[in-house]
């Protein structure tokens, strides 16, 4: 798809949130990773690119996650808890998202954030959150017209409802229809709500299957 490569291709050299820019760029490497292998830059999204029909929404890429892998919810522990959830709903050939290089192939989904950069403590501020909506995300949603979009977490949702304009607030295992997509909510699968079991394996894969079938994904 060329909108993709020339998205990308643009995306990853953006700098315009000074804090974020200094953070991907300087977090400290866990020790168990060497400091070269981390990418470092605003972390593209990525997906079944000619059939998408569900955008999956994160917050942002995690430090050592997307930020070290290059690859939105690819590489920490989050992204293998959506991933076990993704493979039982059908929509991942593989319960694990590792690395670029790990085969993994998705059907009928876009993953994505609405913030590209990781930011510290997880936690982008209201600015930073309206300039990479504005920047990037916006766009994302025009390009890939979703039937269905999964947020994950209160901040994915408040970026979609920027973008859609929608009137109403985060409630997990809700969901919200504006113009004919159907926005669902779910926590994010952080540890901090999947080892509290706040999040369980079940609630998410019900969801994603709510989206599955409402997006017309068989
Ligand atoms: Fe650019 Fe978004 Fe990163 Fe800000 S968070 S520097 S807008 S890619």
């Amino acid at each position: 798809m060329n909108w993709y490569a020339d998205f990308v291709n643009k995306l990853i050299t953006c700098r315009a949130c000074p804090r974020l820019v200094k953070h991907r760029e300087e977090v400290k490497p866990l020790s168990k990773f060497s400091d070269d292998k981390y990418w470092r830059r605003p972390v593209p999204p990525w997906g079944d690119l000619t059939n998408a029909r569900i955008m999956i929404v994160g917050l942002a890429p995690a430090a050592h996650g997307g930020n070290r892998t290059g690859r939105m919810f690819t590489g920490d522990s989050s992204a293998q808890f959506l991933f076990k959830a993704l493979h039982m709903a059908g929509l991942s050939n593989r319960p694990y998202s590792i690395s670029r290089n790990d085969d993994v192939t998705v059907r009928c989904i876009y993953i994505t954030s609405v913030v590209k950069c990781a930011p510290p403590n997880n936690k982008p501020t209201t600015d930073e959150i309206r300039t990479c909506v504005n920047n990037w995300f916006r766009y994302e949603i025009q390009r890939i017209k979703p039937k269905a979009i999964v947020t994950l977490g209160h901040i994915a949702f408040q970026g979609v409802r920027l973008v859609l304009g929608i009137n109403a607030e985060f409630r997990h295992g809700d969901y919200v229809d504006v113009n004919g997509v159907r926005i669902f909510m779910s926590y994010h699968p952080s540890p901090r709500n999947t080892n509290t079991g706040r999040l369980k394996i079940e609630d998410l894969v019900r969801i994603l299957k709510m989206a599955s079938e409402y997006a017309g994904c068989g």
